[in-house]
């Protein structure tokens, strides 16, 4: 399963939508995060496209997000031969973890460490508790590899969507109020933002590792 050789990487910028990397690719070096899945409804899409409409008439041009997750860890670099270890060892920790009810309806801006990406995302208003309880299973993972752990205080969230730069500012006062009223005025906004988190995945360079709560 994890038998595939290094791979070469090429920064082309072309292929990441002009954002900056955090992380230069290094052969056998994997960036690697775990997190949540959030399959999304098509209507849930589609409020999306009528927030990120009302986002550009603010002036703030927005990219949508490939897929949708809430991340349990930061980035990290694995080498080749550390993932299949580190992602058993995650598994072990939370195999008998629950599945849960998460909530996720209120708009917040998020940017990355290096302020060179911004994110509209939606904060997990409920589901935090159990979100924390697996964050600190995962940190243990983290810890046991040399890894630097997740937020001290995470706002858990879904990223819908980014944009070059720190545009914190842009969003500030009326603009993201309006955006949180086209959200809350959307027809069955209440089902749209609630799931249950039940498949949790590890992302190590391209490969996806994934397996299910109880
Ligand atoms: P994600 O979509 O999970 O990668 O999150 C988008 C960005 O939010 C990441 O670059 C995080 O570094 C950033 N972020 C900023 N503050 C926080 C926080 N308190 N908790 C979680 N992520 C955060």
């Amino acid at each position: 399963m994890f038998s595939d050789p290094d791979i070469e990487y090429h920064d082309d910028i072309n292929k990441h939508g002009g954002r900056v990397r955090s992380f230069r690719h290094e052969r056998g070096n994997w960036a690697s995060y775990a997190y949540a899945v959030f399959h999304p409804r098509e209507e849930f899409l589609e409020m999306l496209e009528e927030v990120m409409s009302v986002a550009r008439k603010h002036g703030i041009i927005l990219n949508k997000m490939e897929e949708f997750h809430i991340s349990l860890s930061q980035t990290v670099i694995l080498r080749h031969h550390w993932i299949n270890p580190f992602v058993q060892s995650i598994k072990e920790r939370l195999c008998s973890v629950n599945r849960f009810l998460c909530v996720a309806d209120q708009l917040k801006v998020y940017v990355n460490k290096e302020k060179t990406r911004s994110f509209l995302g939606l904060e997990v208003v409920t589901g935090h508790q159990q979100l924390l309880e697996i964050v600190s299973e995962v940190d243990k993972s983290l810890q046991e590899f040399n890894l630097e752990t997740f937020y001290q205080n995470p706002s858990f969230h879904v990223s819908l969507a980014w944009c070059v730069g720190d545009v914190t500012k842009s969003f500030q006062g009326a603009c993201l109020q309006e955006l949180q009223k086209v959200l809350d005025e959307f027809e069955d906004s209440d089902l749209l933002t609630r799931f249950s988190a039940e498949e949790i995945c590890c992302k190590c360079g391209n490969k996806v590792m994934s397996f299910s709560l109880q």
